[in-house]
C-alpha cells in the first residue's frame, strides 16, 4: 500500500529560534500517524540537523531538504552536495519545486541529475510537478505534466521508481489562496498515475505516493486527500503554524 505524506516546505522562512518554537509547539499538539502514514519536514539547510533531532525517537517523521545540487562534490561555492545530506541523516530532498524551476532555471536535464544524485546517496527524492495558469487556460495541462515527468523521471528502473514519491503541485495555486477544486486535483494525479502505469505498469504506479500542493489548509486538507489518487500534500504557508499543520497530518487517509 502506498503512503500517504503530509510535507511541510517551510521555504525560506523562520529563524532558528522560530523553527525551534514551532517544532516544540507542533510537537505538543497530539497528532497520530499510523504505519502507512509520514511527516516529512522540508527545512532550510541550517536546521536539518536541529529538527532533525527534535523528531528523533518519532515514528514515521522525517526531514527534507529543499534543494540539492547535481554534481557529486567540488568548487561549487554555495551549494550543498546529495552527499553532505545523507552524511546528516536526512531523508527526503524537495526537486523540482517551481519556484526553483522558475527563478533558478532548473531545467528537466539538471533535475533529472538531481533526482539520480539523491538516489545514488540513499535521499527519496519528492519530484514536484505542475503546471502555470496559462497553460491550463490553453487545455495543456496533462501533456506539460506528462513532459516534465518524462523528461526527468523515466530514465529510472522498475526498481527505483517502486515507492516513489511525487508532488503535483499547479503554479497558480501556489500561495495564492487558489486551491485546485477536489475534481481538478483528482483528475490530474489519476492522469500523472496513468502516465506512470503506461511506463512502469499498474502495479508500481500504485505504489507511488502522488502529493498535492496547492494553498492546503487545515479546512480543506481532509476533502482533498479523501480524493482516491491524491496521497496526501506538499504543504507551504500552512506547514507554518503548528496547530494547522497538526490538522493536516490528522487529515491523511
Ligand atoms: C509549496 O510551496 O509547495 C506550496 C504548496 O505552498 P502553499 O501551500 O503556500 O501554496
Amino acid at each position: 500500500m502506498r503512503k500517504q505524506i503530509a510535507a511541510a516546505n517551510w521555504k525560506m522562512n523562520l529563524t532558528l529560534q522560530q523553527s525551534e518554537a514551532l517544532m516544540n509547539e507542533l510537537l505538543a499538539i497530539p497528532h497520530t500517524l499510523n504505519e502507512n502514514q509520514q511527516a516529512v519536514f522540508g527545512v532550510p539547510f541550517p536546521y536539518l540537523i536541529n529538527v532533525k533531532n527534535k523528531l528523533s525517537g518519532k515514528k514515521n517523521a522525517f526531514v527534507a531538504a529543499q534543494n540539492c545540487y547535481d554534481k557529486k562534490s567540488g568548487a561549487y561555492t554555495g551549494e550543498v552536495s546529495a552527499e553532505m545530506l545523507k552524511s546528516i541523516s536526512v531523508d527526503y530532498v524537495i526537486l523540482g519545486h517551481s519556484e526553483r524551476r522558475e527563478y533558478f532555471n532548473e531545467s528537466h536535464a539538471m533535475l533529472a541529475a538531481k533526482v539520480n544524485i539523491s538516489l545514488e546517496n540513499g535521499l527519496k527524492p519528492i519530484f514536484c510537478c505542475g503546471e502555470a495558469l496559462s497553460v491550463r487556460e490553453a487545455g495543456n495541462e496533462n501533456n506539460f505534466v506528462e513532459t516534465q515527468l518524462k523528461e526527468s523521471l523515466f530514465h529510472l528502473s522498475a526498481a527505483q521508481m517502486t515507492g516513489f514519491v511525487i508532488a503535483y503541485e499547479p503554479i497558480w495555486a501556489i500561495g495564492t489562496g487558489k486551491t485546485a477544486s477536489n475534481e481538478q486535483a483528482q483528475q490530474m494525479h489519476a492522469h500523472i498515475r496513468s502516465v506512470l502505469a503506461k511506463q512502469y505498469g499498474q502495479a508500481i504506479a500504485d505504489s507511488i505516493s502522488i502529493l498535492y500542493g496547492g494553498s492546503v489548509k487545515a479546512n480543506n486538507a481532509k476533502e482533498i486527500f479523501a480524493q482516491p489518487d491524491v496521497d496526501g500534500g506538499l504543504v507551504g504557508g500552512a506547514s507554518l503554524v503548528a496547530a494547522d499543520f497538526a490538522a493536516i497530518i490528522n487529515s491523511l487517509k
